[in-house]
């Protein structure tokens, strides 16, 4: 293998550009020639498709974001374009590609594999970490760390003007995010649409709490539920103290990556180019008990993530802390 491609897909996620880098002075290092491909498969149709060296990835790894921008394609659907594609990847000689990106953009790699004899290499990358066969995704320890800042921010003001505060995170249908950011920040409840629930059972330990002298409460939500708002209002009318809403929305999705990313990504991008040189034509790249391996694109792009057990199980204690004698919420 001589040339070949990356390229960013669905979802920007901080540690892309370190796996840029990565990219490029692995492949190098390995002989070959790198070539990035802007805006994701609409670049790969359009030809946005050129060689890089150390120039293009100097001084990115602080960056969030990706230099080379992410995109979803509607057009790539269409069998016509995605040959139009192959036939870019063709002309510049590459012959592997690694996809950053999500569920939906393995399932494009797929179709470019099944329609050529180009190789492809995925990595997750995804702050909602909600892909199956992987523990986990790129850019989730850096999305986890800016939510951790912002719920210890509005902590403050939370406990300064005696309010609720109900924080909703991103995850779309994954409580993933909400439920880690939960469980490290100290809330007093976490909503999360793998544990049904019961507002009653919160209620009376509230209630009681409140007349202890608990005089605010932070509140973490998903997305996946749309409940942010009941939430508010359920403070105001049930529990009997102001209340306020704070939806972090994207900025979850940027900023500095963290250490973990960055090396995540390094790691990453390692097995990924590993795997195009091993003769892999398309794998995805996991991340399990601590070690890297392949699976296949069926396993992961084609099956519903499952938060493990063990985490949910730390969850479900929210509703049922010691002294409650409301029914558990599951
Ligand atoms: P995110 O987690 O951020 O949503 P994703 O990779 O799942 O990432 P999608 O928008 O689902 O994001 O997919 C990215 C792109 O992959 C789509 O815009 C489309 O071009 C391509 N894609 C998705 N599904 C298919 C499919 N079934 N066949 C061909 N291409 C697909």
């Amino acid at each position: 293998m001589k040339k070949i491609a990356i390229l960013c897909s669905g979802g920007d996620v901080s540690g892309m550009n370190a796996a840029l880098k990565r990219f490029v002075e692995y492949a190098l290092l390995k002989k070959m020639q790198p070539y990035f491909i802007e805006h994701g498969y609409e670049g790969m149709i359009d030809d946005h498709i050129y060689p890089v060296g150390y120039k293009e990835v100097a001084g990115i790894i602080t960056k969030g974001g990706t230099i080379i921008k992410s995109a979803r394609s509607k057009r790539f659907l269409e069998k016509h374009y995605r040959t139009q594609a192959l036939k870019n990847l063709k002309a510049h000689g590459i012959e592997g590609v690694v996809v950053l990106g999500g569920d939906g953009s393995f399932k494009g790699m797929q179709k470019l594999s099944q329609e050529s004899d180009i190789s492809f290499s995925g990595i997750p990358a995804t702050i909602d970490n909600d892909i199956a066969g992987t523990e986990y995704c790129l850019g989730v320890d850096t999305a986890l760390n800016i939510i951790k800042n912002a719920i210890d921010a509005i902590r403050d003001t939370a406990s300064s003007f005696d309010r609720a505060f109900v924080i909703e995170t991103m995850g779309r249908e994954c409580g993933y995010l909400a439920l880690v950011s939960a469980l490290t920040s100290g809330a007093e409840l976490c909503l999360i649409p793998e544990i049904p629930y019961d507002l009653h059972t919160y209620k009376e330990r509230f209630l009681r709490e409140k007349s202890a002298g608990r005089d605010y409460f932070v509140a973490i939500v998903s997305e996946a539920l749309d409940q942010t708002q009941t939430l508010v209002t359920w403070f105001e009318k049930e529990i009997g103290i102001e209340s306020r809403a704070t939806v972090l929305g994207h900025v979850q999705r940027g900023g500095n990556p963290t250490v973990y990313d960055r090396l995540m990504a390094y790691r990453f991008v390692t097995h990924a180019i590993d795997g195009l040189l091993e003769g892999r034509k398309d794998a995805v790249i996991c991340y399990n008990d601590g070690g890297f391996g392949y699976r296949s694109i069926e396993d992961v792009a084609f099956v519903d993530y499952m938060i493990p057990e063990e985490l949910l199980l730390l969850g479900k204690e929210y509703g049922i802390k010691e002294g409650t004698t409301g029914t558990s919420p599951v």
